[in-house]
């Protein structure tokens, strides 16, 4: 078994796919699987009312059967309650009322009651004031399949590869610059291998099962795909493990104080675990990047492009696809701050600062490119003897 056809050391990275493999069998995934699922990390806030900054005369958040977005009528300006004609009529199925794509916004009255009780050093800044913010428990609204496609999918990832990160002739291609096209390629991966790995075989009996055709089609057909979504996954362990001492540190309070103890348990071993260790003690290296002379300008660049990418996280048409696409960039972006310091600026020497939800979000940004991997090495190479054989 395993997806034998990667071998050799993951592109940029220091550890090979087989250790890769190995290291999230039998300690990564067991760990995180636990992880998410504890108070701390189950409940993650965010805005999800569609605002998207682009496209203004345009998107699907702004029609109004998608009574999910719960937007107040007043708040519609008169020309956006017309019928709308700039995409194909089919387009205007309404994404966003498609029972797979909202959020089950149904709370653990008692988990949630701590967070309010707790004051928490976290979360004071621009995230505690705003009305628009809810808390949703992720453990209830898993990423899958939710009949989110056609053009208002299409356009979000094509502004985020053609606009954000450019595909340059590869000897053209920068290293930082290759590091942000990589990201994006596997977290991307990542999304498409969790629509296959949990899709909707049978509306009319609600089947749901693996989409084996559609893992091999947008996935394993490509390798590239496939080596992006390791070469995200190193890179994140990377930011996880090297801020190992602040997250150790960090608070997992939530008022459940046996719940709590084990969140911390939990984190410890993912930190600081012999075996992963030993066996790939530096996933990423980023002190090989931002040397170049034009290194500062460089991060400025590409920390405007990933707030780009970010902000296009408001276009997207479709709740549940919000919500996982906004966690998942806020992951990425803390990832990004962990390694390359606070801001655009040279602040490698500042101390390390992370919002609680950052930590939510890094944790299970984790834990999706890791079940994602595993599946790949569990299902891709059955998915591709059929596939093949056709
Ligand atoms: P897409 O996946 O839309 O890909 C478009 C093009 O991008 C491809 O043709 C290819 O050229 C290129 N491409 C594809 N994969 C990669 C890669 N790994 N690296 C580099 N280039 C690539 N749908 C759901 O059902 N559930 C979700 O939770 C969900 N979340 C989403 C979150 C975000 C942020 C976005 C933008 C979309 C989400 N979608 C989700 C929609 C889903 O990602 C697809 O867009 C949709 O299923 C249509 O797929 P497609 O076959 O057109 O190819």
């Amino acid at each position: 078994s395993g997806s034998s056809k990667y071998t050799g050391i993951v592109e940029d990275c220091c550890c090979d796919y087989e250790t890769v493999d190995s290291i999230n069998e039998e300690v990564l995934h067991p760990i995180l699987q636990e992880l998410v699922t504890t108070p701390f990390f189950r409940y993650f806030k965010v805005k999800l009312w569609c605002d998207c900054p682009f496209w203004p005369d345009d998107g699907m958040c702004r029609l109004r059967d998608c009574s999910v977005c719960e937007c107040p009528e007043n708040e519609f300006p008169e020309p956006f309650k017309k019928p709308f004609h700039g995409l194909p009529s089919d387009d205007l199925i309404c994404q966003e009322g498609k029972p797979q794509a909202a959020v089950d916004r149904t709370l653990d009255s008692k988990a949630f009651r701590g967070w309010v009780e707790i004051d928490n050093p976290w979360t004071y800044d621009d995230e505690t004031d705003n009305a628009e913010m809810t808390y949703v428990n992720l453990q209830l609204n898993p990423e899958r399949y939710t009949g989110y496609v056609g053009p208002s999918a299409r356009r979000i990832w094509d502004a985020i590869y053609t606009e954000n990160c450019p595909k340059y002739p590869t000897g053209d291609f920068c290293p930082e610059k290759r590091v942000l096209y990589k990201l994006i390629s596997g977290l991307h991966s990542s999304i498409s291998v969790h629509i296959a790995s949990d899709y909707l075989l049978d509306e009319a009996t609600n089947l749901w099962g693996q989409n084996l055709e559609l893992l091999y089609e947008r996935v394993l057909r490509h390798p590239d795909h496939v080596k992006n979504l390791y070469f995200t996954f190193l890179f994140v362990l990377r930011a996880v493990t090297k801020a190992a001492d602040y997250l150790e540190q960090a608070e997992y309070d939530t008022g459940n104080s046996e719940e709590d103890l084990k969140t911390h348990s939990l984190v410890r071993q993912l930190l600081y675990n012999p075996k992963l260790r030993a066996a790939c003690p530096l996933p990423f290296d980023e002190a090989k990047l931002w040397q170049g002379e034009s290194g500062p300008e460089l991060k400025q660049e590409i920390q405007k492009q990933f707030r780009n990418i970010s902000a296009l996280m408001d276009c997207v048409g479709c709740e549940k696809c919000r919500l996982w696409g906004k966690l998942q960039v806020l992951g990425l972006g803390t990832a990004l701050k962990i390694l390359f310091s606070v801001d655009g600026q040279n602040q490698l020497n500042q101390p390390l600062q992370l919002q609680r939800n950052e930590v939510i979000a890094l944790g299970n940004l984790l834990n999706r490119l890791s079940e994602s991997i595993q599946f790949v090495r569990e299902t891709g190479p059955a998915a591709e003897k059929i596939m093949e054989r056709q």
